[in-house]
């Protein structure tokens, strides 16, 4: 990250300690309206590269927008500093924005630097991301990276960085838009994991599966987890929409029901276009407020114009649809009664989603659907059974010192404690050396977010379900 800036940051420290808006919001219950905005790439001079995103966040004053959200390395790795282009956003907006950390190519020293350089501008409040795949990743044989090998933190590693300081209100991100049992679950261990780890609000990615933003307010609601979530809602540009089919972001799942229906939208004419996503972005945002967000982030918005339309647009959705069956009503309409399931026999937890009549999590009416987990092999198995093994002698300092060598045979990646973790699975395979649980990035089938095969926490999965140890992935081993 580059900046040709000179640092200003401390002067930029001034009035905004207590100016967090967002953090004042969630704390009161109230909802949020966060505009997404990307950290320009540092291939055009600061001022340049800032200019729009300025002018928008001086055009926040007297609107519903609550506050900025800045990206960190969303669509390209080399940007302006996050903390320059933070402290000119916070400066316009006169209040700092959230930022988003990703784990990707970056040490706990430069996230703990981070840290401190957001907190002399006034930023309280973060979320922790792993992030996904670093554009200098590089993958040789057996899962073992090569070449300028950037390295991941987890999502889980950033928060615990944030809870050593009392002065950063730390959120992590959950993705609730997986369609079979193992990936949806491993996202709602994960979570949870996170909350443990002091996670004070949660961010889905951005999707339009309703019903997937429903299921995740009913699991919370179940579970009794009172946690602020944050809902991604995205206005599709033209290039969007033209090149969905090749993925809106990883993780992310479209079926091919609602990508036909925005082909048909944009055919007609542009104009007809941006109506259709003016109001289809209008009735998310009201109906997530109904389902029970503490707000929503709008991505997309990339000019002043824009904005304008967007903010008419979602403040009288708000103001229309106030009851929960109208906005089911309007939303089935608006869409045709549209699947958005982007494959056959997509599983949701809940059987009676979108139902009008069932708003909330009620445990004498939402009914679950069966769950099928995957089983574990024999492989692992044996890996489980030695790894247990292996732990258990440790009598005196040399054959502690030899079991820990054996154990090192065992795991590929050399990480040591990796086992402990992944009920003695060496995690070499997750391209990105994850042992805390799985990033969102992977397919709707599974297969992981490089593509080479199945998400390695399938099989950690497998383990846990074998040994009735479920709870571990919540916890930590
Ligand atoms: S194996 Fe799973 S956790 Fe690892 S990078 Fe792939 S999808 Fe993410």
């Amino acid at each position: 990250m580059r900046s040709d800036v000179p640092a200003k940051s401390q002067q930029l420290s001034m009035d905004l300690a207590n100016t967090d808006t967002f953090a004042l919001r969630r704390r009161g219950g109230e909802f949020s309206l966060l505009l997404e905005l990307d950290c320009p790439a540092d291939n055009q001079p600061f001022a340049a590269a800032t200019a729009i995103a300025v002018g928008m966040a001086r055009m926040l004053h007297g609107t519903s927008i609550t506050a900025l959200a800045l990206t960190d390395r969303r669509r390209q790795q080399h940007t302006h500093d996050p903390i320059e282009v933070a402290a000119v956003l916070a400066a316009a907006a006169q209040q700092p924005p959230l930022l988003h950390i990703a784990g990707k190519s970056v040490s706990r020293k430069q996230i703990r630097e981070l840290l401190a350089r957001a907190r002399s501008i006034g930023i309280r409040s973060v979320l922790a991301l792993t992030g996904d795949r670093a554009h200098s990743h590089v993958e040789g044989r057996a899962g073992q990276q090569r070449g300028d090998n950037p390295g991941y933190l987890d999502a889980l590693t950033i928060l615990e960085l944030c809870r050593d300081r009392a002065d950063i209100d730390a959120g992590a991100a959950v993705n609730c838009f997986k369609y079979n049992p193992a990936d949806l679950y491993l996202q709602m261990f994960k979570m949870v994991r996170k909350l443990h780890t002091g996670a004070q609000f949660l961010l889905t990615p951005v999707g339009w599966d309703m019903k997937k933003f429903q299921e995740l307010q009913w699991y919370l609601q179940m579970r009794e987890l009172g946690v602020p979530v944050i809902a991604r809602v995205a206005l599709l540009s033209p290039s969007d929409i033209d090149t969905l089919h090749l993925g809106y972001q990883p993780g992310a799942a479209v079926s091919r029901g609602f990508m036909a229906m925005l082909q048909r939208e944009s055919q007609i004419n542009a104009q007809q276009s941006l109506s259709a996503q003016l109001q289809r972005l209008g009735l998310q945002v009201a109906g997530c407020r109904l389902l029970g967000y503490s707000g929503v982030q709008l991505v997309g918005i990339h000019d002043e114009r824009t904005l304008e339309m967007v903010l008419g647009q979602v403040d009288s959705a708000m103001a229309r649809y106030q009851s929960y069956a109208d906005w089911v009503a309007a939303w089935n309409e608006f869409h045709n009664f549209l699947d958005f399931a982007p494959v056959p026999n997509a599983y949701y937890i809940y059987k009676n989603l979108l139902d009008p009549a069932q708003q909330h999590y009620d445990s004498d009416c939402c009914i679950c659907n069966d769950r099928s987990l995957p089983l574990v092999g024999n492989h692992d198995k044996l890996r489980y059974y030695s790894n247990q093994l292996l732990a258990a002698h440790k009598t005196t300092a040399a054959i502690a010192a030899k079991w820990q060598q054996l154990r090192y045979r065992q795991c590929r990646a050399q990480q040591c404690g990796c086992q402990t973790y992944t009920f003695g699975l060496c995690p070499a395979p997750c391209p990105k050396k994850l042992m805390y649980g799985p990033c969102g990035g992977a397919a709707v089938d599974g297969i992981c977010e490089f593509g080479a095969q199945t998400c390695f926490f399938h099989r950690v999965l497998a383990v846990a379900v074998w040994r009735q140890q479920l709870d571990a992935l919540e916890t930590g081993l």
